[in-house]
């Protein structure tokens, strides 16, 4: 663990974590940005299809501008990869301090401050600010699960040569495929990929299936387990960490079970299993949140569980505040002895005017 203790611990480099770092950066406070993604914004960089244009929307009823100018999409729409590039360059020229690939785990308080636990160690701050977006991983729950979660692959040539395991029914399973069968058609590699689903059918649209098709008849070659259950993870005799597969089971009557499975070593697996809202993450921080009962909440269902947040985005752990995508698209707000609940759309100019007021209450708080 390093020795420096930051003001502000940023978790996520999305347009909510790098507004509340440029703030940061502008006032004179000292932070560090984590990043699980390979660069910043990589949240928008997974989800936005190629060549969208990015609006600068603004929820009707409100007041105020974009508080940081500099990271605002312009009002004429650009694309989102002309969004990204200007973003790096703004990132690069003002030289925040972001550290890439490092995945957030969990928090820890300490006598003088919080220890965030990160997958590449751990780090100490005042204040945590928690901005890592709304699509959480899932996560496959065996062992070394957190190595394997994946959304799109940036190289499908690292698969030449290999058997490969997707696992996912969906569509992003389905193009991680058609990647991995193209890159290996280049090459006249004929070592299968294989495709599980824990469930009996394979979930893609048309356009993708036609696509997969097309990879098949070229002369992919793919074997699909439907009905596949990721089960354990081991370490082999080599010391290789493994990921095992049920691809069917048998119940007998003693009572044993017999099943057939195969064991693939980690590096070879690719999951595409979605993403998920951050309430299992608040649980594991042990930041409150409260159920709508019935006829209490506008935006949110009945039954859904939304996070308990002060008017200055402080969470009922004391020193970590939520921002942006996280929160929407709404949380419980607490203000002045009541509890409603707040309506947070989820959009840029959300996650930057939040970053705003998060980095003010969190000056205020400093300087006393
Ligand atoms: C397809 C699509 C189109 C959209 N178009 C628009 C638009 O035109 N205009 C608009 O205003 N809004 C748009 N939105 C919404 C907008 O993108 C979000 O509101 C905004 O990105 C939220 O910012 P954020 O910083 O809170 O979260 P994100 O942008 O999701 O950033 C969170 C960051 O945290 C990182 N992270 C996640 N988990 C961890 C972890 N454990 N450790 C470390 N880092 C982590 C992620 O990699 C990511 O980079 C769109 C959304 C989608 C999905």
């Amino acid at each position: 663990m390093s020795n420096t203790t930051y003001d502000v611990l940023i978790i996520g480099g999305g347009p909510a974590g790098l507004s509340t770092a440029y703030l940061c950066h502008k006032n004179g406070l000292s932070y560090l940005v984590l990043e699980s993604g390979k660069a910043i914004f990589q949240g928008i960089a997974n989800t936005y299809p190629e060549g969208k244009l990015v609006y600068a929307s603004k929820p009707k009823d409100a007041p105020e501008p974009f508080m940081v100018e500099e990271l605002r999409p312009p009002d004429k729409p650009v694309t989102v990869e002309s969004y990204l590039q200007y973003v790096q360059h703004f990132v690069q020229h003002e030289n925040l301090n972001v550290q890439t690939e490092v995945a957030f785990e969990d928090i820890k308080d300490e006598r003088d401050g919080l220890t965030v636990v990160t997958s590449k160690g751990r780090f100490k701050g005042k204040k945590v600010v928690l901005s890592f977006g709304s699509n959480i991983p899932r996560e496959l729950s065996v062992y070394g699960d957190a190595k394997m979660v994946a959304k799109n692959v940036d190289d499908a040539s690292k698969y030449i040569g290999i058997k490969t395991l997707v696992i996912g029914g969906g569509n992003t399973a389905a193009d991680v495929i058609i990647n991995i069968l193209k890159a290996k058609r280049e090459v006249h590699d004929t070592q299968p990929v294989y495709w599980a689903h824990k469930a009996e059918t394979f979930d893609v649209n048309k356009e993708t299936a036609q696509r997969l098709g097309e990879e098949i008849l070229l002369g992919g070659n793919i074997r699909l387990l439907p009905g596949a259950q990721p089960r354990i993870g081991e370490v082999d005799d080599e010391g290789v960490d493994r990921l095992v597969i049920r691809i069917n089971e048998f119940k007998q009557t003693d009572g044993i079970d017999l099943y057939h499975a195969l064991s693939f070593p980690m590096q070879n697996v690719i999951a595409c299993i979605g993403s998920q809202g951050p309430v299992p993450i608040f649980d594991k921080l042990g930041i409150q949140s409260i159920a709508c009962a019935a006829g209490v909440c506008k935006i949110a269902k009945e039954g859904e569980r939304l996070v308990l947040l002060s008017s200055e985005f402080e969470s009922t752990r004391k020193g970590v505040y939520v921002i942006g995508g996280a929160i929407s698209p709404s949380y419980m707000k607490i203000t002045e002895g009541s509890i409603v609940e707040e309506k947070h759309p989820n959009l840029i100019y959300t996650a930057i005017n939040d970053a705003y007021y998060v980095v003010e209450a969190i000056r205020a708080k400093i300087s006393k």
